[in-house]
């Protein structure tokens, strides 16, 4: 299981600094996580202002896409940490 975040990013990056692993990623238009680098720690879910960041279990049926998305966009898109 994985954190995904859905729409509506502000791409203020309050979710990177929380996470113990590198498992955002970044485009012009949004942040998203590598399911296969979140440890499922919730930590980021509580720090995002907008409240788009959900654990995979708890997507609403109308955000389940959103859970591809983060999947494919992370395969292409570089990583951020909190240092940049
Ligand atoms: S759930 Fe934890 S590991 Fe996964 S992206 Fe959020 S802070 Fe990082
Ligand atoms: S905290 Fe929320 S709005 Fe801010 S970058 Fe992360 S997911 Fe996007």
């Amino acid at each position: 299981m994985a954190s995904v975040i859905t729409k509506g990013c502000t791409k203020c990056k309050k979710c990177v600094e929380p996470c113990p692993v590198d498992a955002f990623h970044e485009d012009a238009d949004t942040l998203v996580i590598n399911p296969e680098t979140c440890i499922d720690c919730g930590a980021c879910i509580p720090a995002c202002p907008v409240g788009i960041i959900y654990a995979e279990e708890d997507l609403p049926d109308n955000l389940k896409n959103f859970k591809d998305i983060n999947l494919e966009k992370s395969k292409t898109l570089p990583i951020i940490s909190e240092n940049n």
